[in-house]
């Protein structure tokens, strides 16, 4: 009952939270203001919406089965990125209501890390740019909700965001610039929430899956060794965490009890 409740109660409001999260990473790597009372626009002719239009998921299918996916004013097509983030975040908020639904604070650190995780893999993968200031407020939310669980969470934290920088500065200082600072900051923000055996772990879920893809991608011929093309890694880490979220204890379970 109480688990029905607030899965349904998070997906709701994790649909919310895509479409704001959305909107944020859009205006940031645009260099535009998203606090204020900065209102919502038609990117091509700049009407303000009505609030009929900001409803999210609602509205994309709406206007998709009655302007034809179109802005009503000027006809610009309304791309489905506002739809799949809305979903994703759904999707995402859903499983960790069905996960955490025993333990509200459990449930407010991982939704704070998929949130924080979610909207740095919308900017890296749009621009490449990941933006400290969201790794900054991830962080210090996830050791706000640590604290309020016992001093022994909030030390984990901190030596989970000391080994989430950590491991990817060698990797700068090794590679000579093969990854962003943006990435080691990125990490450390996402170890004040996962602590220090999860972070390992996210680290691990997370070179595992974009070394996957790239190899699809290679075998796919969407990129070649040698031209220069890199992937954005921010997505494949910010899954990473989400799948640690998920299954990370019986990770942990399986090599306590092989070692
Ligand atoms: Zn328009």
């Amino acid at each position: 009952m109480r688990q029905n409740f607030l899965i349904i109660l998070f997906a709701l409001l994790g649909a919310c939270m895509g479409s704001f999260l959305n909107a944020v990473a859009y205006r940031s790597v645009r260099n535009l203001k998203w606090w204020g009372r900065e209102r919502s626009k038609c990117f091509s002719c700049g009407r303000v919406l009505t609030p009929l239009e900001l409803i999210p998921v609602f509205s994309f299918i709406f206007i998709k089965i009655f302007y034809k996916g179109r802005c009503r004013t000027c006809g610009a097509k309304i791309s489905s990125r506002y739809l799949i983030a809305e979903v994703l975040c759904a999707l995402g908020s859903a499983l960790l209501a069905y996960k955490f639904y025993f333990d509200l604070k459990l449930l407010a650190l991982s939704l704070t890390g998929f949130y924080g995780a979610f909207i740095s893999a919308l900017t890296d993968y749009e621009t490449g740019d990941v933006f400290d200031l969201f790794a900054l407020i991830t962080g210090a939310l996830g050791l706000a909700i640590r604290f309020s669980l016992g001093l022994n969470f909030l030390w984990d934290g901190a030596l989970g965001a000391f080994t989430g920088w950590a491991v990817f500065a060698l990797i700068i200082l090794i590679t000579r610039g093969g990854m962003g600072w943006g990435d080691a900051v990125f990490m450390a923000g996402m170890g004040c929430v996962l602590g220090f055996k999860f972070i390992l772990i996210a680290i691990y879920f997370g070179f595992m899956l974009g070394g996957l893809a790239a190899i699809i991608l290679l075998i796919l011929g969407k990129v070649k060794f040698g031209r220069g093309d890199t992937l954005p890694l921010v997505p494949f880490l910010a899954a990473g965490c989400f799948l640690t979220f998920l299954f990370g204890e019986y990770i942990l379970e399986f090599f306590n009890f092989y070692l």
